[in-house]
Formats: C-alpha cells, sequence, structure tokens
C-alpha cells in the first residue's frame, strides 16, 4: 500500500507519532482470540486492524490463542481460526498460546507476592462479590489481605500443587479496595481449575490466571508495542499498567481501545452464535446466514471485500451498529467488476417456440461480462424448447411491465425476440406453458418497425443443468435481536431466512467449480457451494440493496 491511500484514523496517528519521536523503531502488534467459537465479521474488524497496521508499517503481528479458560475452550476452534486469519490474507509472524506462558506468569505472580503486592484470599466467590462494594461505595479489605510474604508464598505454591477445592481460593492483587475502578479493588489473579483437561497443557495445571493479569504479561513477552482492543477494556486499562508497572515485566506495551463492530440483523457475541449452532437453528458454524467469517467465506464473500468492508467502517472511539448494507455493498462492487454473467431461471416456466425446428439446437454466445472484454464469451445452447422465469410473464399488463406478456414481444438475453402467441393452462387454471414464435432476423439486431417491451433470461430446456439453490434472507426479523429475560433473542429469528429452490441453469454452469462466483443475470450473485456435492448454488447477494435503508 502506498502512502497515499493509507487508511487515517487514531491509532494509526498514534502509530506514526511513535515511529516520529522514535518510541518505538518497529511495531508489533497481536490478534488474541479466545479459542471458544469460530471467528465473527466483528473479528475480521479487529484482525484488518491489528495486521493492516503491521503490514502497512513495516511491523509484525502475532496470533495469540487467549487460552486460559480451559473449560469452554478446543483444538477445533483453534484450527478454524488460523483457516480464517489464512483466508482472510495475513500471515502471522508468530503463533504463541498464552498457555505457552504458564510457567512465567507463575512465575511473574510469586515476584508480586514477594513484592508484598499480592496474597492468597479464602473468601468465597459471594464473600467477594460482597466486599467489593458498589460503584458509590467503597469496598472492604479482605480479612487474609496482610498475610506475610511466606505465608502467601507456601499458600500459592500449594494452590499449585493441587491442595485445595475449586473456588476455596484465589490469588488477588492488593491494589485499593476503595478505588472508583471497581477493576482495581483486589482483582483475582488466579483462580482453582482441578480436574480440568486443558486442550494445549492437559492436567500439567491445576490453577489458571485470570485475563487481566495473562494478558498484559503475555504482550510484554512477545514485545508487543501496541495492544489493540475494543472499548470494554478501556476500564481495564489501569490495571494492564499496574500489572506491568508491579513485575520486572521486559516492556510496557500501550493498550489502545477501539469500539467495537456491531452489525444489524444479526448477533455477534461468542455465546449467541455457539446457541444457534447447538440448538440447530442454523446448519453450523458455516452456515451462510451466519456472520462467522466460515459462514461469510460459504455464502461466496471474498476476502478482499470483507477487508473492504472493514476500510468502509473505519476505527473509532465510539460505538455504532452498522447496517448489513454496508457489508452488502463491498461485495456487491467487487462480485460486479469481477464475477462472470450467467443465466439461471429460478422459477423455470416452459416456453414452446413453435417456429423453430423440432430436435434442432444452435449454439450462441454471450460476453462473460459486459463491460470487460478481456473476459471473453461463453456458448449457448438455443432450441426449441425454453425456460424463462415465471414472474417474466403475465398475460396482460400495461406498459411499465418490461417483461413478457401475451401477444407483447421481448428479446431473449443475447438471443432473438419472442413474442407470446398462446397460453396453455391445466385443469387448475395454472399455467403450463407458453407457446411464442421468434423472429429470427433479430439476433444481435432489433426487429425493424417494431419495438420490444425489454428483455429477459432464459435457458434451453435441451441444454439445462438442474440445480439446488439457496435465496437466504436476513437471519432476524429486528435490526437489533438482542432478546431479554422475557423475550430471548432465539424468538426473533426469521422463519423465512433459507428458501430452496430448484433451478434450470445454463450449460456453462455444469462446470463451475465449488467457491466460484457468479452474476445470475438479474437475480444476483450467486457462489457454488463448497460443501455440498451435489451442484448448488448459495445466493451472495442480490443485485440491488433490498434493506430498505433498515
Ligand atoms: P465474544 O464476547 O463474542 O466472546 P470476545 O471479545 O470475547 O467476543 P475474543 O476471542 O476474546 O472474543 O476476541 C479476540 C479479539 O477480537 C479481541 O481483541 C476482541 O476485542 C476483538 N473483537 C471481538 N469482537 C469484536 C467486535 N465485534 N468488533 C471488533 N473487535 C472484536
Ligand atoms: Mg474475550
Amino acid at each position: 500500500m502506498t502512502e497515499n491511500n493509507k487508511p487515517k484514523n487514531f491509532i494509526r496517528q498514534i502509530i506514526e507519532d511513535d515511529l516520529a519521536t522514535g518510541k518505538h523503531s518497529r511495531i508489533h502488534t497481536r490478534f488474541p482470540p479466545e479459542p471458544n467459537g469460530y471467528l465473527h465479521i466483528g473479528h475480521a474488524k479487529s484482525i484488518v486492524l491489528n495486521f493492516g497496521v503491521a503490514q502497512d508499517y513495516d511491523g509484525q503481528c502475532n496470533l495469540r490463542f487467549d487460552d486460559t479458560n480451559p473449560h469452554k475452550e478446543d483444538e477445533e476452534y483453534v484450527e478454524a481460526i488460523k483457516e480464517d486469519v489464512r483466508w482472510l490474507g495475513y500471515q502471522w509472524a508468530g503463533l504463541y498460546f498464552a498457555s505457552d506462558y504458564f510457567e512465567q506468569l507463575y512465575q511473574f505472580a510469586e515476584e508480586l507476592i514477594e513484592r508484598g503486592k499480592a496474597y492468597v484470599c479464602e473468601l468465597s466467590a459471594d464473600e467477594v462479590r460482597e466486599y467489593r462494594g458498589t460503584l458509590t461505595e467503597p469496598g472492604r479489605e479482605s480479612p487474609w489481605r496482610d498475610r506475610s510474604v511466606e505465608e502467601n508464598l507456601d499458600l500459592f505454591r500449594r494452590m499449585r500443587r493441587g491442595e485445595f477445592e475449586d473456588g476455596s481460593r484465589t490469588l488477588r492483587a492488593k491494589i485499593d479496595m476503595a478505588s472508583p475502578n471497581m477493576n482495581m479493588r483486589d482483582p483475582a489473579l488466579y483462580r482453582i481449575r482441578r480436574g480440568v483437561v486443558h486442550h494445549q497443557t492437559g492436567d500439567e495445571w491445576c490453577i489458571y490466571p485470570m485475563y487481566d493479569f495473562t494478558h498484559p504479561i503475555s504482550d510484554a513477552l512477545e514485545g508487543i508495542t501496541h495492544s489493540l482492543c475494543t472499548l470494554e477494556f478501556e476500564d481495564h486499562r489501569p490495571l494492564y499498567d499496574w500489572v506491568l508497572d508491579n513485575i520486572s515485566a521486559p516492556c510496557h506495551p500501550r493498550q489502545i481501545e477501539f469500539a467495537r463492530l456491531n452489525l444489524e440483523y444479526t448477533v455477534m457475541s461468542k455465546r449467541k452464535l455457539t446457541q444457534l449452532v447447538d440448538e440447530k437453528h442454523v446448519a453450523g458454524w458455516d452456515d451462510p446466514r451466519m456472520p462467522t467469517i466460515a459462514g461469510l467465506r460459504r455464502r461466496g464473500y471474498t476476502p478482499a471485500s470483507i477487508r473492504d468492508f472493514c476500510s468502509r467502517i473505519g476505527v473509532t472511539k465510539s460505538d455504532g451498529t452498522v447496517e448489513m448494507s454496508v457489508l452488502e455493498a463491498a461485495i456487491r462492487e467487487d462480485l460486479d467488476r469481477s464475477a462472470p454473467r450467467r443465466m439461471a431461471v429460478l422459477d423455470p416456466l416452459r416456453v414452446v417456440i413453435t417456429n423453430y425446428p423440432e430436435h434442432e439446437e444452435e449454439t450462441l454466445s454471450g460476453p462473460n461480462h459486459p463491460k470487460d472484454e478481456s473476459m471473453g464469451s461463453r456458448a449457448l445452447k438455443f432450441s426449441r424448447e425454453l425456460w424463462i422465469e415465471r414472474a417474466d410473464f403475465r398475460e396482460e399488463a400495461n406498459k411499465k411491465y418490461k417483461r413478457l406478456i401475451l401477444g407483447g414481444e421481448v428479446r431473449l438475453r443475447n438471443a432473438y425476440t419472442i413474442i407470446c402467441q398462446k397460453v396453455v393452462k391445466d385443469v387448475s387454471g395454472e399455467i403450463k406453458e407458453l407457446h411464442c414464435t421468434y423472429d429470427p432476423n433479430t439476433l444481435g439486431r432489433n426487429p425493424e418497425g417494431r419495438k420490444v417491451r425489454g428483455v429477459i433470461h432464459w435457458v434451453s430446456a435441451l441444454a439445462a443443468v438442474p440445480a439446488e439453490v439457496r435465496l437466504y434472507d436476513r437471519l432476524f426479523t429486528v435490526s437489533a435481536p438482542d432478546g431479554d429475560k422475557d423475550r430471548p433473542f432465539q424468538e426473533f429469528l426469521n422463519p423465512d431466512s433459507l428458501k430452496v429452490v430448484q433451478a434450470m441453469l445454463e450449460p456453462a454452469l455444469a462446470e463451475a467449480q465449488p467457491g466460484d462466483r457468479f452474476q445470475f443475470e438479474r437475480e444476483g450473485y450467486f457462489c457454488r457451494d463448497i460443501v455440498s456435492k451435489d451442484l448448488v448454488f448459495n445466493r451472495v447477494v442480490t443485485l440491488r440493496d433490498s434493506w430498505g435503508g433498515g
């Protein structure tokens, strides 16, 4: 990226200043997911920021699994997260697990104890809560706060050896129970979790460090210069700094907070996304309706469109909710430029061209892209029987209806014009097929002295390839499906978020490979499903914004 089109935001400004003043000679960031779920589009914002900054300032970015919460984490998530980061187009400098640092973290905890800055507390969880005070009242000091260094060291070592029950003791920082910042009221640094098997360290440990202790030290051990996190950690920054100020840390990274991404008509918390999967409201983490990276990939989003989306929304310090149309505009723009054009009939109605010879078939050609000749063209088959969209025909309609009516004439895209002569119905009155005539002199030129109503797409019934097409709509019916006690968020799920149709495709689409993307003319952008063995297409996005401004 050249100097001029680098995105500008307050974080990049801080980094440029730090480089200019010589505070740092190189930039090092990290992306620190907890492996307790798949990554979502909110994580993409953080990835694009952390890796993007490193890329643009010739720095480095680590991928670090923040795995201090063993009971919710899993190796499956570790692998999925690596795949997603790579797919987004980034390569980490170092791959780390916070659990790699368990021994060092333990030594730093002993250092805090030796400095009189931490103590083993025997209050129960309920008592700790009661002693903590409230936003308006100071807390009370734990009766265990003034133990000697020797006693604390002994107890902490016995915690490590597994001598105490879960919940019976914690290691707490000794800071200030009257601090207006609740995070500074002697926060827990270690808790006991006996009998859980950690996905990286097995049963080696029965005490686990808390996030607020682990994170600053992990950052410091990796030589991180700028530790970028979301706004909810702003109140934790004093604790981040306290930890590093009170141990012999190799360096002191700067924590900077930015706003989380919220998207309309979806949920972004991993807890809720896990529920959607576990309760089978969706087909899995990669269901194309999910806001996960895996879901967006399967839906047909490109890595470039997601990076573009992230630069469109920018990085700020104030929370807000982004309209779904912003995400869709990014993929639409990408695919408008890059996706070959094809014809697919999603709701087929048979057309018989009565003046076209039976059993004959001719080969026509259609450009792959109307604005890009270099993309070439593909062969189209024309024959006596065709499929058109049921919605492209009405027995009668006024001039505004630019499609086929009885007695009216339309152009078949890349082919001839046809006039509808007769409507054939079944006993129930439903239209079974149309009898039309074509004008053989209208290939590539207008009929003489007549004006056609419009252009519709079609597929030769002889050559058509049947396929399943999945049409997606918003996953929730309301823009902010937060839910509460009385109405859990699942109640806002859109029952019509997936519609499956049997479509007829032009023959060139039989060769589509999993992941190939196309514009189905007049219908939208579609991607061949990457999971199904059959010929299945997912609608990535419609041609025009259908969200009506939210
Ligand atoms: P959740 O609350 O859904 O579990 P999390 O914040 O706990 O999400 P992590 O795996 O801890 O998820 O997140 C890894 C990184 O991604 C963190 O730095 C976090 O701040 C960032 N991140 C997570 N969600 C968003 C979001 N919606 N927008 C921007 N960044 C996010
Ligand atoms: Mg987290």
